[in-house]
């Protein structure tokens, strides 16, 4: 047994008050740590949070960088990028491309006599009906240059492409805008020409594009307001 005498309260009550300040210590750490711990969840979630709006700004710039302004199609640079992609994978895959290059039939004539502002909204409804028509995934409907408009049809042979042009011609003609200064008809109407090709090594994506001109040139030459391709 102890006896009182042999017991220092000093430094028991010392090693006490030293084992207290520890504890507060250790809690004031334990405190700090869940504060850093939640700081640290609150950095990440706005890191989280940046990164997606980032990532989403970055999508928006690369589809506005693609798109026409005009008529919110696909623009040149796009569509020149889709076809020399699409046209190497034709080549290893020994697939056709199918492509329709469409022109509104006496546009100068629609400005001349309705306006230019009546021609944007005219150009507008046209690229936008000739997309309802085209709309495969791989398929894309761009502006081509003016008032001429491309559908790129990868995988798509004769067939589908004489289908696909026609569903176009009435779409347009669908819109049912007045043109009483046209020589079709009295409405606007657009002219296509339309191929399809399986492309070879000696052949370059612009071969395409100059077989559907010149059936386009000659949808022209036979009064307009029709698709003109190689025969089936
Ligand atoms: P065709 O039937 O032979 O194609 O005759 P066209 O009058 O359509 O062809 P032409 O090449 O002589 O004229 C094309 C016109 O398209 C000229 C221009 O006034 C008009 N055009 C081209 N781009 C735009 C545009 O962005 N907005 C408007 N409003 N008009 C445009
Ligand atoms: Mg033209
Ligand atoms: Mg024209």
């Amino acid at each position: 047994m102890w006896n009182s005498d042999e017991i220092d309260f000093a430094e028991a009550a010392q090693s006490h008050g030293t084992l207290v300040s520890c504890m507060l210590e250790y809690q004031a750490m334990l405190a700090d740590r869940h504060l850093n711990e939640v700081l640290l969840g609150e950095l990440v979630d706005q890191f989280v949070h940046s990164e997606q709006r980032l990532a989403e700004a970055h999508a928006a710039v690369l589809a506005l960088s693609r798109t026409d302004g005009l008529t919110g199609i696909a623009n040149r640079r796009w569509f020149d990028e889709s076809l020399a992609h699409e046209f190497a994978r034709a080549l290893r895959s020994k697939t056709p491309i199918g492509l329709l290059l469409l022109d509104i039939d006496c546009f100068k004539l629609f400005n001349d006599n309705y306006g230019h502002a009546a021609g944007d909204d005219c150009l507008r409804k046209v690229a936008q009906a000739v997309r309802s028509v085209v709309k495969r995934p791989p398929d894309m409907t761009a502006r081509y240059g003016g008032e001429e408009i491309v559908c790129l049809l990868p995988d798509t042979g004769l067939d589908g492409v004489f289908r696909v042009g026609n569903a176009v011609l009435d779409a347009v003609r669908a819109l049912d805008i007045p043109h009483r200064f046209s020589k079709a008809t009295d409405i606007v109407t657009v002219s296509i020409g339309g191929v399809s090709i399986i492309p070879a090594q000696d052949m370059t994506p612009t071969n395409i594009i100059e077989a559907a001109d010149s059936h386009l040139y000659q949808s022209k030459e036979h009064g307009r307001n029709r698709l003109t391709m190689p025969s089936l």
